[in-house]
């Protein structure tokens, strides 16, 4: 799969615009992509004649060299397709046995999220199961209801929660490291049979039904 190149024209101005399409990222090799998916800003391209910030989205796969993972963003339908062919090539078993991990996510958010627990060595559904206890935590003791919730990593104040409220507000709450060394410890149980050979989508409803059923 390579990265492609395409013009369009500024919906804004008319004049011809070139926009590269990525179709992989590769962790050690693409270092400014690799910034631009933890800054979020991979999808927004900027008109050089008239300034105008526009919006390009589509699906890609991220390839953690160094820490072993591929994440395929599957938000705009197309993922799927590319995960069919990365199975049909790559050495599945062979892989989960070195250790990688295999995930699907649902946009750059998620996208960001994976990379920064994957490249510290997290257990992404131990972080799903901290996050299920925040936010229930917030709702018992401050009235606050949580529609979504990212681990980010703050310049000043290192990893946090980023929470999106009901109410629309955005707030910031820490991201506290002994609490996830005792989920760690506690439901480490509840994931032990998930396969490892497969592209998994590990969101808070997958570690919800898994610590239910454990
Ligand atoms: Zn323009």
């Amino acid at each position: 799969m390579e990265n492609t190149k395409r013009v369009a024209k500024c919906p804004k101005c008319g004049e011809e615009l070139e926009l590269i399409r990525v179709a992989t990222v590769n962790s050690m090799l693409d270092e400014d992509l690799r910034e631009k998916i933890l800054d979020q800003t991979l999808f927004k391209v900027k008109c050089e004649h008239c300034g105008a910030k526009l919006t390009m989205t589509y699906d890609f796969m991220y390839h953690g060299v160094e820490d072993k993972f591929f994440l395929v963003n599957c938000e705009y339908g197309t993922g799927e397709e590319i995960i069919e062919k990365l199975v049909k090539t790559q050495d599945m078993k062979g892989l989960a046995e070195a250790g990688y991990r295999f995930r699907k996510v649902y946009g750059i958010k998620e996208m960001a999220e994976k990379i920064l627990i994957f490249e510290r060595g997290m257990d992404d559904k131990i972080v799903e199961t901290v996050k299920i206890g925040m936010v229930e935590m917030l709702d018992t003791n401050y009235s606050l209801q949580v529609l979504q919730m990212y681990l980010y990593e703050d310049k000043e104040r290192g990893l946090c929660f980023q929470c999106k409220l009901k109410d629309k507000r955005n707030m910031g709450t820490d991201f506290q490291e002994n609490s996830y060394d005792l989920y760690k410890e506690h439901y480490k149980k509840c994931f032990e049979e998930d396969p490892r050979e497969e592209y998994l989508w590990v969101n808070a409803r997958f570690a919800l039904d898994r610590i239910i059923d454990c």
